[in-house]
């Protein structure tokens, strides 16, 4: 039995209940089948039995009181997966989907995202099954200290630093980031995603959004074309969608689609003026459920109530919502209206048979790891801007974001390249993040 298949089936009988890990896990150990097989460091110092293994997990009771003085639980994790390169780095969710598996999953991504970026970051994610919907700012609020109450104690600037993700924004992390603080005594910036008058980075809410456009481009360059004219598919309507609306519209580019848990928009007009970026925003706090609410304000949108954007006609797919968003029958949908570039600004955003289909039909694929690094290399600028007490401009800030997204697009396409597979970026981002984050714990022995 080949080493890849003997860690499948640890990974297999050992969390058999954990369907986005095994997923997420499945995906990138297939794609190492080549360079295990190449060199046999790998199996000589166990990297991937300790690689599917995190560090450490935590879950803790988050008990808090309602505005009708009721008594609530909700259950926290923080999941460290791998500090080889640095500390552990990555966002808290508060979604009503939050579980083990998907905390895993997460946090096994961006052990390897956050090796792409080239920063010292290594892996975690946390998160609750919180939903912040039909909630009052004073019981967020509330929850959000009680999280810190447990949580601060695992954090610190050189050891786990979080940041937002879905239903954590500057708010929650403004929350979260106080009650540290209150509790540690210091102002070490333990959080990125901060607000722009306590340590925040400029462009930190837009970068995941620019980024995954900034690698559409890239992917774009290799085959001749640009931005300049094409539609886009963009679903979600938070932070993601929104940088992804903005940049695309600034490099000529219109967004047509957004969506919600309750539909689709068409817009055909396109999502590419100021008003309707600000507006985006706006109706997150309307009702962060119901993308709807768009049609009211602009009319010549249309609302596909329970469907989903990928049956439009567009050059370029860019799921921002969240995990198997995107699934086989919605890629074919995407294939037979000659999509030329799909980006995943979401983790893990497509289904396998979805990917499958995208890359038998050599339709160019961004995996997540690759295309949505610009938010937590951002996240990594922001941790260096504080190291050094400063502040960049946007400009500059922008600049280095460009510079990282295509500096991932190129270690994608020689990755692939170099190991006979040219042209797939799930490959050449699977193996190029693995193979940073395993010589690194080769190194530090085992530990
Ligand atoms: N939640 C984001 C992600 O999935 C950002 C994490 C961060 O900035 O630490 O990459």
């Amino acid at each position: 039995m080949s080493y890849i298949d003997k860690i499948l089936e640890i990974i297999n009988k050992k969390d058999p209940g954990q369907p986005e890990f095994l997923q997420a896990s499945e995906e990138v150990l297939d794609s190492l089948r080549i360079v295990v097989d190449q060199d046999k460091i790998y199996e000589k110092y166990g990297i991937l039995e300790r690689i599917i293994e995190p560090e450490r997990v935590i879950v803790f009771r988050i008990p808090w009181v309602d505005d009708a003085g009721k008594v609530q639980v909700n259950r926290g994790y923080r999941v460290q997966y791998n500090s080889a390169i640095g500390p552990y780095k990555g966002g808290i969710r508060f979604h009503p989907a939050v579980n083990l598996s998907t905390m895993k999953f997460l946090a096994f991504e961006q052990t390897f995202k956050n090796a792409l970026t080239g920063l010292p970051m290594g892996g975690g994610k946390g998160g609750c099954d919180f939903d912040s919907s039909g909630k009052s700012e004073n019981e967020i609020m509330r929850f959000c200290q009680s999280m810190m109450n447990e949580l601060y104690r695992h954090l610190g600037p050189d050891t786990d630093v979080p940041a937002g993700d879905i239903g954590v924004g500057a708010r929650e992390v403004g929350f979260m980031y106080g009650q540290y603080k209150k509790l540690v005594n210091n102002v070490t910036g333990v959080f990125t995603g901060k607000g722009l008058t306590w340590g925040g980075s400029i462009l930190r809410p837009e970068a995941t959004g620019y980024g995954a456009i900034y690698f559409a481009e890239e992917m774009l360059k290799l085959k001749n074309e640009s931005m300049s004219g094409k539609t886009v598919a963009v679903s979600g309507f938070g932070n993601v969608a929104w940088g992804s609306c903005i940049k695309a519209a600034a490099l000529g580019a219109k967004v047509i689609t957004i969506s919600g848990p309750d539909g689709y928009i068409h817009d055909p007009d396109g999502i590419s003026t100021k008003e309707k970026f600000d507006y985006l925003k706006e109706m997150l706090l309307i009702d962060r459920n119901k993308v709807e609410t768009y049609v009211k304000k602009f009319t010549n949108a249309k609302f596909f109530p329970g469907k989903r954007p990928w049956e439009q006609k567009v050059d370029i797919a860019i799921p921002c919502a969240i995990q198997n968003e995107l699934n086989g029958d919605d890629a074919q949908k995407l294939a037979a209206n000659n999509v030329k570039v799909v980006v995943e600004a979401s983790n893990m955003g497509c289904t396998p048979e979805a990917i499958k289909l995208f890359v038998d039909n050599k339709i160019a694929f961004a995996p997540g790891k690759a295309a949505n690094a610009g938010g937590v290399s951002t996240s990594g600028l922001e941790m260096s801007q504080n190291s050094m007490r400063l502040s960049w401009t946007a400009e500059e800030v922008d600049v280095r974001l460009h510079a990282i997204m295509c500096n991932i697009h190129k270690t994608c396409v020689d990755t692939a390249k170099e190991f006979g597979f040219e042209g797939n970026y799930v490959i050449g981002a699977n193996i190029a993040g693995f193979k940073k984050v395993a010589k690194a714990m080769i190194e530090q022995g085992v530990i």
